[in-house]
């Protein structure tokens, strides 16, 4: 017996469980609602706007170096080679894994959700609880190389010596992470339970 079929639900705000049918909390005021609403729409239409971000942040400049009036702009993959080159393997693979792996499979895992809770793919339980598990944990570390350009371009204003500035590509990357951190935000978890409820594998 789920607690759904009785038309209980749970307050978000202060665990209260009562009758949805009263759609506010009888303690605390806030919206009472079974299931997130249009979860999948919100999930889908955030997480194809990332994508659209994904792609300037990639192809776009992220960092401007202007050294002895020499200036000289680098792509997050641009970088990534660079470093390789100069042997610095720890940073390349860092900066690679932080700023292209994840956030790319991010948008596959957040994807692969969609259509499991869409009924589109069977997904064993445990295996979508992990992904959504760890697709919600990665969102808060994914701004690490905007944090870093920003750091950078504040403390290295030597004047004609030597200036960092920010490119295009950091604010698409921020735009970036907030749209799939929205995306991760709008996706109910418990839909793929309502799924598993119907069809149990
Ligand atoms: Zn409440």
């Amino acid at each position: 017996m789920r607690a759904v079929d009785e038309g209980l639900a749970s307050c978000h705000t202060c665990g209260r469980v009562e009758s949805a049918s009263h759609h506010r909390c009888g303690r605390c005021g806030a919206a009472l609602h079974v299931r997130k609403e249009a979860s999948l729409q919100r999930c889908l239409a955030f997480g194809f706007a990332g994508i659209l971000a994904y792609i300037p942040a990639n192809v776009m400049p992220i960092m401007i170096v202007n050294q002895l009036g020499i200036e000289q702009a680098n792509t997050i993959l641009g970088g990534v080679f660079t470093f390789w080159r100069m042997h610095a393997y720890p940073v390349a693979i860092t900066i690679f894994i932080a700023s292209v792996l994840i956030p790319g499979l991010k948008f596959v895992s957040l994807g692969l959700l969609c259509a499991a809770a869409a009924g589109k793919l069977r997904l064993e339980g445990r295996l979508a609880n992990t992904m959504y598990y760890l697709t919600e944990l990665v969102g808060r570390w994914s701004m690490v190389d905007v944090f870093v350009v920003v750091i950078l371009a504040g403390v290295i204003q030597l004047g004609n010596l030597m200036t960092i500035q920010p490119g295009g590509a950091s604010l698409a990357f921020g735009l970036m992470v907030i749209l799939t951190m929205l995306s991760a935000h709008a996706f109910d978890p418990r839909l793929i339970w309502d799924r598993l409820n119907k069809e149990p594998i």
